[in-house]
């Protein structure tokens, strides 16, 4: 009977445990407390702070070599979760998992420092996933640098904007960028850094696209390339950007040979070419305009349907979030700038000569805008990425998907403008010539470059590492 009366009292006390959840089984001892995790580059440092109950109460991030970029979408979202929830059950930020492991090994790290089991702080959170109708002038898949541009573009036009992102922050490829700009330079330019004008550029250009060329929009292009360099930097608006005239890129051949010219700029804040993210400038200051004109955001949510009305004319996508959730936006235009197609592998491969090509950018960029706009009878084109020698497979752009023209709108099999359907940006293929465009319409910041000649700077400077 006393064994039983042990027993019972030992169940209930275990009972009582389990139902306190995230207090502690022995005494913490209240205070601050760091942990350390493993990052992408590092060790993590976080601190946080504990009181008698086993309440955390505060996480900090401390130390690390994380990305900023990057990291900062997980030190700033796990920490407010992990003090609100009271839990390590938590999802990676996507995107930055390796910095989100780091955050949640070094809480746990500090826990037990405090005296506390992590093991009692691993309660699920709840969601009820939820169903919203949204109205937009205009909705736009893709918050990367051509989403971005039409977006400012478009809020500042006066439409009411939805940006939906799969991606918890906006950036897309465009964030991982080198930055290079193709750049037509002036003759002082020319002169001083060995750079191409705008004339020598043509030529080079008319030696790509072969009969595809299009004087009329190479030219749109080049003698517009400083304005839109500047369009960037007056959105960024400090005055602490550089302009790097990178000599030794091969972008032209003649012949069979390679003939080496300066024919991109990459423009940085001062300094800043050191972390790896040389083109976060861009995406800051595209994302700050945004939000600033007025563009609503919806992160975390990938677009999967593009709806039609009764007529057929497109009126709208459907996007699901990340924890189930539905948003239907109807919106008179849709602008698809979801990236290229290299998150896809089955289409990367499809259009490639490489064994196993590798792609850079983000997983997230699996060319649905293709299937989208396929599916309302878009025409399609591409271009196979070569197999270069010191290239390592490695790919970073696409080439190719809709057929859009001059004014972005996508085109059908008759070359007819499909009605409310347009598309910007690594998605596209501008008709008649070999070249990918970041925005669209009038005074739009156009960023065309031609993924051939990336290709071939990319193994360029590949085989300079
Ligand atoms: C490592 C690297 C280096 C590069 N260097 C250069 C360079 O130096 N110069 C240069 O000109 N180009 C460079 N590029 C290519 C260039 O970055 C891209 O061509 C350009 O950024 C494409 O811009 P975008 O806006 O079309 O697409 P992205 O910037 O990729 O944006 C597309 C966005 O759409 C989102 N998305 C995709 N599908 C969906 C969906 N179904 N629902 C919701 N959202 C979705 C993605 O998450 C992404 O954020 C580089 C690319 C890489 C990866």
């Amino acid at each position: 009977m006393k064994l039983l009366k042990k027993l019972m009292t030992l169940v209930l006390i275990a009972g009582l445990l389990a139902a306190q959840g995230a207090v502690a089984e022995q005494s913490p001892v209240a205070g601050t407390y760091t942990g350390v995790g493993n990052g992408r580059n590092g060790e993590v440092s976080v601190n946080v702070t504990v009181d008698d109950a086993g309440t955390i109460t505060d996480v900090s991030i401390g130390e690390n070599q994380e990305t900023p970029a990057i990291a900062r979408y997980a030190f700033e979202a796990l920490p407010t979760q992990i003090v609100e929830h009271q839990t390590l059950q938590l999802d990676a930020v996507s995107g930055a998992t390796l910095s989100s492991f780091a955050v949640k090994n070094a809480v746990k790290d500090a826990l037990e420092q405090a005296g506390l089991d992590p093991q009692n702080y691993q309660m699920p959170i709840e969601y009820e996933a939820h169903e919203e109708t949204i109205d937009a002038d205009i909705v736009i898949v893709g918050a990367g640098g051509s989403g971005l541009s039409a977006a400012i573009e478009a809020a500042q036009a006066g439409a009411s904007v939805t940006v939906v992102e799969a991606n918890v922050y906006p950036g897309g490829a465009t964030m991982y960028s080198g930055g290079m700009v193709l750049y037509a330079a002036t003759e002082q330019e020319a002169e001083e850094y060995g750079s191409l004008t705008a004339q020598q550029l043509q030529e080079g250009m008319k030696q790509y696209a072969g009969e595809a060329y299009n004087d009329e929009l190479a030219m749109d292009y080049l003698t517009h390339t400083k304005e839109n360099v500047d369009w960037l930097k007056a959105l960024y608006g400090k005055d602490d950007l550089v302009d790097s005239h990178d000599p030794g890129y091969v972008p032209l051949h003649q012949g069979d040979e390679a003939v080496e010219h300066t024919l991109a700029i990459t423009i940085h804040p001062d300094g800043g070419e050191s972390n790896g993210l040389v083109n976060h400038w861009v995406v800051d200051a595209l994302y700050e305009n945004a939000v600033r004109a007025g563009v609503s955001f919806i992160f975390e949510a990938t677009a999967d349907d593009l709806l039609t009305d009764d007529d057929g004319t497109v009126c709208g996508i459907h996007a699901t979030g990340r924890k189930g959730d539905s948003y239907t936006i109807q919106a008179g235009k849709v602008i698809l700038a979801c990236g290229g197609f290299g998150g896809n592998y089955e289409m990367l491969k499809a259009h490639s000569d490489m064994e196993r090509p590798i792609y850079l950018g983000p997983t997230s960029n699996r060319g649905w805008g293709i299937e989208a706009g396929e599916s309302v009878g878009a025409k399609t084109a591409y271009a196979t990425l070569p197999d270069i020698e010191g290239y390592n497979s490695m790919v970073y752009g696409t080439v190719g998907g809709l057929i859009v023209n001059q004014e972005a709108r996508v085109l059908d099999a008759n070359d007819n403008p499909i009605e409310n359907l347009f598309a910007v940006g690594e998605l596209t293929c501008v008709q008649a010539l070999d070249l990918v465009h970041f925005s669209a319409g009038e005074n739009i910041s156009w960023n065309l470059y031609s993924g051939r000649i990336a290709g071939q700077v990319s193994a360029a400077e590949l085989k300079d590492m």
